[in-house]
Protein backbone atom coordinates (compact mmCIF):
# COMPACT_ATOMS: atom_id res chain seq x y z
CA UNK A 1 0.00 0.00 0.00
CA UNK A 2 1.36 3.64 -1.01
CA UNK A 3 0.25 6.07 1.64
CA UNK A 4 1.20 9.84 1.91
CA UNK A 5 2.37 10.99 4.74
CA UNK A 6 1.72 14.54 5.07
CA UNK A 7 2.88 17.01 8.36
CA UNK A 8 0.71 20.10 6.42
CA UNK A 9 2.38 23.65 8.90
CA UNK A 10 0.86 26.87 8.38
CA UNK A 11 3.30 27.41 4.86
CA UNK A 12 4.49 24.49 4.35
CA UNK A 13 3.83 21.03 3.52
CA UNK A 14 6.23 18.31 4.37
CA UNK A 15 5.74 14.72 2.61
CA UNK A 16 6.94 11.22 2.35
CA UNK A 17 5.40 8.35 0.50
CA UNK A 18 5.56 4.92 2.32
CA UNK A 19 5.07 2.20 1.18
CA UNK A 20 3.77 -0.33 3.91
CA UNK A 21 3.22 -3.93 3.76
CA UNK A 22 1.12 -6.66 5.85
CA UNK A 23 3.61 -9.28 7.00
CA UNK A 24 1.81 -12.71 6.36
CA UNK A 25 -1.38 -12.81 4.70
CA UNK A 26 -4.01 -12.91 7.43
CA UNK A 27 -5.41 -9.37 7.87
CA UNK A 28 -5.36 -10.09 12.10
CA UNK A 29 -1.60 -10.46 11.83
CA UNK A 30 -0.82 -6.97 11.08
CA UNK A 31 -3.08 -5.53 13.81
CA UNK A 32 -3.96 -5.46 17.51
CA UNK A 33 -5.50 -3.29 19.97
CA UNK A 34 -5.85 -2.97 23.68
CA UNK A 35 -8.07 -0.98 25.93
CA UNK A 36 -7.06 2.62 26.60
CA UNK A 37 -7.42 3.23 30.55
CA UNK A 38 -10.73 4.27 31.15
CA UNK A 39 -11.99 4.41 28.13
CA UNK A 40 -13.90 2.54 26.05
CA UNK A 41 -12.82 3.62 22.84
CA UNK A 42 -9.74 1.22 21.62
CA UNK A 43 -6.50 2.23 21.31
CA UNK A 44 -4.54 0.72 18.46
CA UNK A 45 -1.25 -1.05 18.20
CA UNK A 46 -1.00 -0.52 14.69
CA UNK A 47 2.59 -1.26 14.35
CA UNK A 48 2.67 -4.42 15.60
CA UNK A 49 3.44 -7.25 12.90
CA UNK A 50 3.74 -4.60 10.18
CA UNK A 51 6.49 -4.71 7.26
CA UNK A 52 8.11 -1.89 5.44
CA UNK A 53 7.62 1.75 5.87
CA UNK A 54 10.28 2.08 2.78
CA UNK A 55 10.43 5.67 1.48
CA UNK A 56 9.67 5.90 -2.11
CA UNK A 57 9.81 9.88 -1.98
CA UNK A 58 9.99 12.85 0.05
CA UNK A 59 9.71 16.34 0.10
CA UNK A 60 9.17 19.54 0.94
CA UNK A 61 6.55 22.66 -0.28
CA UNK A 62 7.01 26.11 1.17
CA UNK A 63 5.82 29.56 0.62
CA UNK A 64 2.22 28.12 1.27
CA UNK A 65 0.34 31.56 0.77
CA UNK A 66 3.15 33.73 -0.65
CA UNK A 67 2.12 35.11 -4.49
CA UNK A 68 3.69 31.77 -5.54
CA UNK A 69 1.56 29.09 -4.23
CA UNK A 70 -1.59 30.79 -3.21
CA UNK A 71 -3.02 27.96 -0.76
CA UNK A 72 -2.87 24.90 0.39
CA UNK A 73 -5.07 23.44 -2.47
CA UNK A 74 -2.30 24.99 -5.01
CA UNK A 75 0.48 23.35 -3.16
CA UNK A 76 -1.54 19.61 -2.98
CA UNK A 77 -1.99 20.33 -6.92
CA UNK A 78 1.88 20.76 -7.28
CA UNK A 79 2.34 18.12 -4.56
CA UNK A 80 0.31 15.62 -6.88
CA UNK A 81 1.79 16.72 -9.81
CA UNK A 82 4.98 15.84 -8.37
CA UNK A 83 4.20 12.22 -7.42
CA UNK A 84 2.35 12.16 -10.62
CA UNK A 85 5.99 11.86 -12.31
CA UNK A 86 8.04 10.50 -9.49
CA UNK A 87 5.74 7.54 -8.83
CA UNK A 88 5.56 6.19 -12.26
CA UNK A 89 1.99 5.52 -12.85
CA UNK A 90 1.19 4.08 -9.41
CA UNK A 91 -1.37 5.37 -7.12
CA UNK A 92 -1.72 6.28 -3.58
CA UNK A 93 -3.85 4.49 -1.62
CA UNK A 94 -4.41 6.73 1.45
CA UNK A 95 -2.94 10.01 3.38
CA UNK A 96 -1.86 9.95 6.84
CA UNK A 97 -1.68 13.53 8.88
CA UNK A 98 0.40 14.47 11.47
CA UNK A 99 -2.07 16.48 13.51
CA UNK A 100 -0.80 18.32 16.82
CA UNK A 101 -3.28 18.00 18.54
CA UNK A 102 -6.52 15.78 19.49
CA UNK A 103 -7.86 17.24 23.04
CA UNK A 104 -9.66 15.41 24.90
CA UNK A 105 -11.58 13.46 22.37
CA UNK A 106 -8.91 11.41 20.69
CA UNK A 107 -7.06 8.59 21.62
CA UNK A 108 -6.14 6.51 18.21
CA UNK A 109 -5.46 7.24 15.09
CA UNK A 110 -9.03 7.80 12.70
CA UNK A 111 -10.52 8.11 9.52
CA UNK A 112 -11.29 11.52 8.41
CA UNK A 113 -14.70 12.58 7.36
CA UNK A 114 -16.25 16.11 7.23
CA UNK A 115 -16.81 16.01 11.21
CA UNK A 116 -13.56 14.77 12.03
CA UNK A 117 -12.05 18.05 10.31
CA UNK A 118 -14.50 19.96 12.24
CA UNK A 119 -13.52 18.78 15.19
CA UNK A 120 -9.93 19.28 14.69
CA UNK A 121 -10.71 22.77 14.04
CA UNK A 122 -13.14 23.34 16.91
CA UNK A 123 -9.41 22.58 18.91
CA UNK A 124 -7.62 25.18 17.03
CA UNK A 125 -7.63 26.90 20.44
CA UNK A 126 -5.52 24.60 22.12
CA UNK A 127 -3.21 24.36 18.78
CA UNK A 128 -3.73 27.91 17.01
CA UNK A 129 -0.41 27.52 14.46
CA UNK A 130 -0.83 24.11 13.91
CA UNK A 131 -4.72 22.55 13.90
CA UNK A 132 -5.93 25.11 11.51
CA UNK A 133 -3.13 24.46 8.72
CA UNK A 134 -4.04 20.49 9.17
CA UNK A 135 -7.87 21.45 8.56
CA UNK A 136 -6.93 23.04 5.32
CA UNK A 137 -4.20 20.01 4.51
CA UNK A 138 -7.09 17.80 4.87
CA UNK A 139 -9.16 19.84 2.83
CA UNK A 140 -7.21 20.88 0.25
CA UNK A 141 -6.25 16.62 0.31
CA UNK A 142 -10.17 15.67 -0.41
CA UNK A 143 -10.77 18.48 -3.45
CA UNK A 144 -6.86 17.12 -5.35
CA UNK A 145 -7.62 13.36 -4.86
CA UNK A 146 -11.75 13.25 -4.39
CA UNK A 147 -12.31 9.77 -2.48
CA UNK A 148 -9.08 9.09 -1.27
CA UNK A 149 -9.30 8.00 2.34
CA UNK A 150 -7.43 10.13 4.34
CA UNK A 151 -6.22 9.17 8.41
CA UNK A 152 -4.98 11.53 11.03
CA UNK A 153 -2.44 10.60 13.70
CA UNK A 154 -2.36 12.70 16.96
CA UNK A 155 0.72 13.77 18.88
CA UNK A 156 -1.36 14.01 22.13
CA UNK A 157 -3.02 10.53 21.47
CA UNK A 158 -0.50 7.98 23.47
CA UNK A 159 -0.90 10.37 26.13
CA UNK A 160 -4.43 10.32 26.56
CA UNK A 161 -3.75 6.80 29.23
CA UNK A 162 -2.07 8.93 31.29
CA UNK A 163 -4.29 8.92 34.98
CA UNK A 164 -6.23 12.02 35.89
CA UNK A 165 -3.39 12.57 39.02
CA UNK A 166 -0.94 13.39 36.20
CA UNK A 167 -2.69 15.45 33.84
CA UNK A 168 -4.36 17.67 36.16
CA UNK A 169 -2.85 21.13 37.50
CA UNK A 170 -3.73 22.24 40.28
CA UNK A 171 -5.81 25.52 39.60
CA UNK A 172 -9.22 26.12 40.01
CA UNK A 173 -11.76 23.72 38.57
CA UNK A 174 -13.32 25.67 35.97
CA UNK A 175 -9.96 26.43 34.33
CA UNK A 176 -9.99 22.80 33.45
CA UNK A 177 -13.87 22.47 32.88
CA UNK A 178 -14.44 26.18 30.76
CA UNK A 179 -10.88 26.58 28.94
CA UNK A 180 -9.56 22.91 29.34
CA UNK A 181 -6.26 23.63 30.94
CA UNK A 182 -4.30 20.02 31.59
CA UNK A 183 -1.73 18.26 30.76
CA UNK A 184 -2.07 16.80 27.62
CA UNK A 185 1.52 16.10 25.93
CA UNK A 186 2.87 15.91 23.04
CA UNK A 187 5.59 13.91 20.46
CA UNK A 188 3.12 10.99 21.17
CA UNK A 189 3.36 9.25 17.76
CA UNK A 190 7.39 9.08 18.42
CA UNK A 191 7.39 7.62 22.37
CA UNK A 192 4.64 4.83 21.29
CA UNK A 193 6.94 3.95 18.61
CA UNK A 194 10.00 3.83 20.54
CA UNK A 195 8.76 1.96 23.03
CA UNK A 196 7.27 -0.25 20.28
CA UNK A 197 10.88 -1.29 19.38
CA UNK A 198 12.61 -1.35 23.16
CA UNK A 199 10.26 -3.97 24.29
CA UNK A 200 10.69 -6.03 20.47
CA UNK A 201 14.52 -5.58 21.20
CA UNK A 202 14.47 -6.38 24.78
CA UNK A 203 11.98 -9.45 24.26
CA UNK A 204 9.46 -8.02 26.94
CA UNK A 205 5.86 -8.08 26.64
CA UNK A 206 4.55 -4.48 26.11
CA UNK A 207 2.34 -4.61 29.02
CA UNK A 208 4.72 -5.32 31.34
CA UNK A 209 7.39 -2.42 30.01
CA UNK A 210 8.08 -0.14 32.53
CA UNK A 211 10.44 2.81 31.32
CA UNK A 212 11.67 6.12 30.51
CA UNK A 213 11.77 7.60 27.14
CA UNK A 214 13.74 10.74 26.18
CA UNK A 215 12.84 12.58 22.79
CA UNK A 216 15.49 15.00 22.55
CA UNK A 217 15.00 17.26 19.58
CA UNK A 218 14.39 20.51 19.06
CA UNK A 219 11.64 20.02 20.82
CA UNK A 220 11.66 17.60 23.87
CA UNK A 221 9.68 15.98 25.83
CA UNK A 222 9.99 12.78 28.76
CA UNK A 223 7.28 10.53 28.93
CA UNK A 224 7.49 7.44 31.94
CA UNK A 225 5.65 4.29 30.57
CA UNK A 226 4.08 2.08 32.44
CA UNK A 227 2.76 -1.43 31.26
CA UNK A 228 3.66 0.07 27.94
CA UNK A 229 1.79 2.79 27.92
CA UNK A 230 2.13 6.88 29.20
CA UNK A 231 1.32 7.59 32.63
CA UNK A 232 3.04 10.70 32.52
CA UNK A 233 4.71 13.11 30.08
CA UNK A 234 6.92 16.78 30.48
CA UNK A 235 4.90 18.70 28.28
CA UNK A 236 1.66 19.98 29.20
CA UNK A 237 -0.75 22.41 28.14
CA UNK A 238 1.61 23.04 25.43
CA UNK A 239 5.09 21.81 24.02
CA UNK A 240 6.28 24.63 26.52
CA UNK A 241 6.64 22.87 29.39
CA UNK A 242 9.12 19.83 31.05
CA UNK A 243 12.88 20.10 29.34
CA UNK A 244 15.28 22.62 28.85
CA UNK A 245 14.60 22.56 24.91
CA UNK A 246 16.35 24.34 22.01
CA UNK A 247 14.42 27.53 22.34
CA UNK A 248 11.70 26.48 24.74
CA UNK A 249 12.20 27.39 28.87
CA UNK A 250 10.65 24.23 29.98
CA UNK A 251 9.10 24.03 33.72
CA UNK A 252 9.38 27.74 35.34
CA UNK A 253 7.81 29.24 37.83
CA UNK A 254 4.40 30.72 36.86
CA UNK A 255 5.64 33.49 38.83
CA UNK A 256 8.57 34.81 36.84
CA UNK A 257 5.71 35.48 33.90
CA UNK A 258 3.14 37.38 36.14
CA UNK A 259 5.90 39.49 37.66
CA UNK A 260 7.96 39.99 34.31
CA UNK A 261 4.47 41.03 32.78
CA UNK A 262 4.04 43.17 35.74
CA UNK A 263 7.09 45.05 35.16
CA UNK A 264 6.57 45.48 31.70
CA UNK A 265 3.44 46.65 31.25
CA UNK A 266 3.80 47.05 27.40
CA UNK A 267 4.66 43.11 27.08
CA UNK A 268 1.76 41.50 25.48
CA UNK A 269 0.68 37.72 26.37
CA UNK A 270 1.93 37.17 22.32
CA UNK A 271 5.23 38.88 23.28
CA UNK A 272 5.24 36.79 26.42
CA UNK A 273 4.86 33.36 24.66
CA UNK A 274 7.46 34.20 21.86
CA UNK A 275 10.25 34.84 24.35
CA UNK A 276 9.24 31.72 26.49
CA UNK A 277 8.76 29.57 23.25
CA UNK A 278 11.44 31.20 21.03
CA UNK A 279 14.03 33.07 22.82
CA UNK A 280 14.56 30.64 25.98
CA UNK A 281 15.82 27.39 26.73
CA UNK A 282 19.85 26.95 25.35
CA UNK A 283 19.33 29.77 23.39
CA UNK A 284 18.25 32.06 26.32
CA UNK A 285 21.29 30.72 28.78
CA UNK A 286 23.52 30.47 26.35
CA UNK A 287 22.86 32.59 22.75
CA UNK A 288 23.00 29.51 20.72
CA UNK A 289 19.73 26.67 20.43
CA UNK A 290 21.12 23.90 18.34
CA UNK A 291 23.08 21.11 20.26
CA UNK A 292 26.05 20.98 17.84
CA UNK A 293 26.70 24.41 18.31
CA UNK A 294 26.03 24.70 21.77
CA UNK A 295 28.78 21.12 22.65
CA UNK A 296 31.54 22.99 20.75
CA UNK A 297 31.29 26.15 22.25
CA UNK A 298 31.11 23.96 25.77
CA UNK A 299 34.46 21.95 24.16
CA UNK A 300 36.32 24.91 23.62
CA UNK A 301 35.83 26.09 27.03
CA UNK A 302 32.85 28.59 27.09
CA UNK A 303 31.42 28.52 30.34
CA UNK A 304 27.47 29.78 29.21
CA UNK A 305 27.32 27.06 26.43
CA UNK A 306 28.99 24.59 29.70
CA UNK A 307 26.25 25.52 31.94
CA UNK A 308 23.14 25.59 29.25
CA UNK A 309 24.41 22.18 28.53
CA UNK A 310 24.60 21.51 32.20
CA UNK A 311 21.31 22.53 33.08
CA UNK A 312 19.34 20.46 30.29
CA UNK A 313 21.16 17.19 31.72
CA UNK A 314 20.61 18.22 35.00
CA UNK A 315 16.88 18.91 33.96
CA UNK A 316 16.57 15.35 32.36
CA UNK A 317 18.31 13.70 34.88
CA UNK A 318 15.54 15.10 37.62
CA UNK A 319 12.75 13.63 35.56
CA UNK A 320 14.39 10.33 34.31
CA UNK A 321 14.70 10.17 38.49
CA UNK A 322 10.82 11.07 39.31
CA UNK A 323 9.76 8.84 36.46
CA UNK A 324 11.72 5.83 37.77
CA UNK A 325 9.25 6.70 41.18
CA UNK A 326 5.87 7.32 39.20
CA UNK A 327 6.60 3.80 36.56
CA UNK A 328 7.41 1.96 39.97
CA UNK A 329 11.14 0.78 38.43
CA UNK A 330 11.27 1.61 34.67
CA UNK A 331 13.31 -1.51 33.21
CA UNK A 332 15.02 0.96 30.80
CA UNK A 333 16.02 3.87 29.89
CA UNK A 334 15.33 5.34 26.51
CA UNK A 335 16.87 8.15 24.13
CA UNK A 336 15.39 8.94 20.51
CA UNK A 337 15.57 11.97 18.27
CA UNK A 338 18.45 14.20 16.98
CA UNK A 339 19.98 15.02 20.13
CA UNK A 340 19.39 11.52 21.79
CA UNK A 341 20.59 9.77 19.12
CA UNK A 342 23.69 11.69 18.08
CA UNK A 343 24.84 13.30 20.72
CA UNK A 344 26.97 10.09 23.14
CA UNK A 345 28.35 13.47 25.01
CA UNK A 346 25.19 14.06 26.03
CA UNK A 347 23.81 11.11 26.65
CA UNK A 348 26.80 10.55 28.86
CA UNK A 349 25.75 14.32 30.80
CA UNK A 350 22.41 12.68 31.80
CA UNK A 351 23.54 9.23 32.68
CA UNK A 352 26.71 10.05 34.71
CA UNK A 353 24.08 11.75 37.16
CA UNK A 354 21.98 8.79 37.35
CA UNK A 355 24.24 6.71 39.46
CA UNK A 356 21.93 6.27 42.70
CA UNK A 357 19.69 4.49 40.39
CA UNK A 358 22.38 1.73 39.35
CA UNK A 359 22.64 3.60 35.75
CA UNK A 360 25.88 3.13 34.15
CA UNK A 361 26.79 3.32 30.60
CA UNK A 362 29.23 0.91 28.41
CA UNK A 363 31.19 4.89 27.21
CA UNK A 364 32.64 2.62 24.15
CA UNK A 365 28.78 1.17 22.79
CA UNK A 366 27.41 4.88 23.57
CA UNK A 367 30.15 6.53 21.81
CA UNK A 368 29.17 4.50 18.50
CA UNK A 369 25.74 2.77 19.06
CA UNK A 370 24.76 0.41 16.02
CA UNK A 371 21.51 0.00 14.44
CA UNK A 372 17.82 1.11 14.98
CA UNK A 373 18.31 0.10 18.41
CA UNK A 374 21.14 -0.43 20.77
CA UNK A 375 22.16 -1.17 24.18
CA UNK A 376 24.59 1.77 25.31
CA UNK A 377 24.50 0.45 28.87
CA UNK A 378 27.19 -1.50 30.86
CA UNK A 379 26.70 -5.44 31.65
CA UNK A 380 26.33 -4.33 35.51
CA UNK A 381 23.50 -1.13 34.93
CA UNK A 382 20.72 -1.91 36.99
CA UNK A 383 18.64 0.08 34.10
CA UNK A 384 18.71 -0.76 30.52
CA UNK A 385 19.72 2.23 28.15
CA UNK A 386 18.68 2.24 25.11
CA UNK A 387 19.53 4.73 21.78
CA UNK A 388 16.19 3.69 19.44
CA UNK A 389 15.87 5.34 16.13
CA UNK A 390 12.61 7.01 15.88
CA UNK A 391 10.20 7.40 12.50
CA UNK A 392 7.13 9.17 12.69
CA UNK A 393 6.64 8.82 9.42
CA UNK A 394 7.14 5.22 9.39
CA UNK A 395 4.43 5.26 12.59
CA UNK A 396 1.81 7.18 10.84
CA UNK A 397 1.73 5.26 7.52
CA UNK A 398 1.40 2.39 9.29
CA UNK A 399 -1.30 3.31 11.71
CA UNK A 400 -2.71 4.98 8.75
CA UNK A 401 -2.26 1.64 6.45
CA UNK A 402 -3.61 -0.46 9.55
CA UNK A 403 -6.60 1.38 9.39
CA UNK A 404 -7.41 0.91 5.88
CA UNK A 405 -6.98 -3.24 5.81
CA UNK A 406 -9.17 -2.80 9.24
CA UNK A 407 -11.64 -1.04 6.99
CA UNK A 408 -11.58 -3.95 4.32
CA UNK A 409 -12.09 -6.31 7.04
CA UNK A 410 -14.85 -4.99 8.19
P1 LIG B 1 15.47 16.98 15.75
O1 LIG B 1 14.50 18.06 16.16
O2 LIG B 1 15.08 15.62 16.21
O3 LIG B 1 15.82 17.03 14.29
O4 LIG B 1 16.85 17.30 16.53
C1 LIG B 1 17.56 18.48 16.32
C2 LIG B 1 18.64 18.61 17.38
O5 LIG B 1 19.53 17.48 17.31
C3 LIG B 1 19.52 19.85 17.21
O6 LIG B 1 19.73 20.46 18.47
C4 LIG B 1 20.82 19.28 16.69
O7 LIG B 1 21.93 20.08 17.04
C5 LIG B 1 20.86 17.96 17.42
N1 LIG B 1 21.82 17.05 16.78
C6 LIG B 1 21.75 16.46 15.59
N2 LIG B 1 22.87 15.75 15.34
C7 LIG B 1 23.69 15.91 16.41
C8 LIG B 1 24.99 15.44 16.78
N3 LIG B 1 25.69 14.66 15.97
N4 LIG B 1 25.48 15.81 17.99
C9 LIG B 1 24.78 16.60 18.80
N5 LIG B 1 23.54 17.08 18.52
C10 LIG B 1 23.01 16.74 17.35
Amino acid sequence: MLVLVVNCGSSSIKYQVREVTPEGSEPSTYTSSMPAINENVPLATATAGMAGGEVVTKGLIENIGTSEIEDHTQALEILAQRLDEELGGRTIDAAGHRVVHGGERFSAPVLVNNEIIRAIERLAPLAPLHNPAHALGLRAIQRTYPGMPQVCVFDTAFHRTMPEKAWRYAVPEDWYEMHGMRRYGFHGTSHDYVTGKACEFLGIPREQFNAVVAHLGNGASATAIRGGRSFDTSMGYTPLAGLVMGTRSGDLDPSVVTAMLERNPEMSAQEMNRILNNESGLQGVCGDSDMRAVQQRADSGDQRAQLALEMAAYRLAKYVGGYHVAVGGAQALIFTAGIGENSPAFRALVCDQLGALGITLNPALNEHPEGDVARVSAPGSAIEVLVVATDEERAIAEATAALMWERVKN
